[in-house]
């Protein structure tokens, strides 16, 4: 049987669909995103047992072998979730639909649900897609560049070209750079850092010794020199020499400038790797279809481990 988040129906997952599928199709697509290695048939994930009674009334399941009971989301991000499995699996269509991002408020509006359910929902959604670019390596040819970010940011910076951004580094002590690594037409690596220059020894970590690797101007890539094949690119006179160039990286700074302007309008400092991370998924996902995209969220969820930052985030 085919998983229903990879079947041609899903390929354009639309709202509507979600909701006329039912909670037990919904239930279903969890399991199949959960043990995909077992056609969604339910795995102890004590022991790994493939025999377990159901327990259909609880949607529980417990171990012939070790008699360990769970159900599908126990000890994934989902765990003791709130929400009917259609609202977490239109929350996940919701997420990824949103190309700048989805603000908590929204997700909260569209769901009717409280908004603390939903800002740990997002992100934990978050914490699934940067699973992905964890421990990456990076090769081929790949742009970096920094950006800062975070801290309060008056409206009129979002018009100041990027010289003027880097002189703002004393304007607010709560600003921080992202850095990011991207392969041209591949996957991107980001990391925050405390200044540009501190980026160099992530990038020395994530990127492979044969990679070409393409930098602006700026002095603290010079160092690059040393270990890489490295094109700089003077942005104070072109954007592309044909060759030389960051277009991927700024796009992807584009995108995640448009996530904290037009979405959140303000990203607190502890949350601003992880809104890199979800930029950084977005831009290397942008071609997927939004069907695809939920189940690589949804994939990644349920094979990630409940979440440390965010489980019983407000009983704390
Ligand atoms: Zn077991």
């Amino acid at each position: 049987m085919q998983r229903f988040l990879l079947s041609a129906a899903a390929r354009t997952l639309s709202l509507k669909a979600v909701f006329r599928m039912g909670e037990d199709k919904a239930y279903r697509t969890f399991c199949e995103m959960r043990w995909p290695e077992n056609d969604g048939e339910a795995v102890c994930p004590r022991c790994g047992c493939t025999e377990t009674y159901s327990i259909t009334t609880r949607r529980k399941f417990k171990c012939v072998a070790c008699h360990h009971q769970f159900s599908v989301t126990s000890g994934t991000i989902f765990a003791s979730r709130k929400m009917s499995f259609t609202d977490l699996l239109a929350a996940i269509v919701i997420f990824v639909n949103g190309a700048k991002g989805v603000a908590a408020l929204h997700l909260s509006r569209d769901l009717d649900c409280q908004y603390k359910t939903a800002f740990v929902l997002t992100h934990k959604l978050r914490e699934a897609m940067a699973r992905e670019d964890m421990g990456r390596t990076l090769s081929g040819e790949v742009e970096v560049d920094g950006a800062y970010f975070g801290g309060y940011v008056k409206p009129a910076n979002a018009k100041e070209n990027r010289r003027d951004r880097r002189l703002a580094i004393n304007q607010n002590g709560k600003r921080e750079v992202v850095v990011v690594m991207r392969e041209r037409d591949g996957k991107s690596v980001t990391a925050v850092h405390k200044t540009e220059g501190a980026g160099v020894a992530t990038i020395k970590a994530t990127v492979s010794a044969d990679t070409v690797i393409h930098a602006d101007e700026a002095s603290h890539w010079d160092v690059l020199h040393a270990q890489y094949e490295t094109h700089r690119i003077n942005h104070s006179q072109t954007y592309s020499d044909g060759y030389a160039c960051t277009n991927m990286a700024e796009s992807f700074f584009s995108r995640l400038r448009r996530m904290e302007i037009g979405t959140h309008h303000h990203i607190a400092g502890r949350y601003l790797a992880s809104y890199a991370a979800e930029a950084s998924w977005r831009e290397d996902n942008r071609r997927v279809s939004n069907g695809g995209m939920a189940a690589k969220v949804g994939d990644a969820a349920m094979a990630a481990p409940v979440s440390r930052q965010w489980k019983g985030y407000w009983q704390r």
